[in-house]
């Protein structure tokens, strides 16, 4: 029985409007990880992110 809860996390940029939709995976410490680093206009901190629990 697997035990991962898998979110699906869209990533808005602030800086220049750029949308990414991923895929993320819950961490032990409750932390969503997509592996998500920055947005194509360089911005690595100004985002709006929403998950959105599937299955
Ligand atoms: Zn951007």
């Amino acid at each position: 029985m697997k035990n991962k809860e898998r979110y699906k996390v869209t990533v808005y940029c602030n800086q220049c409007g750029e949308r990414y939709i991923l895929r993320g995976n819950r961490l032990k410490t409750g932390e969503i990880e997509t592996g998500f680093k920055q947005c194509i206009c360089n911005n690595e901190s100004k985002f709006h992110i929403f998950t959105e629990r599937l299955g």
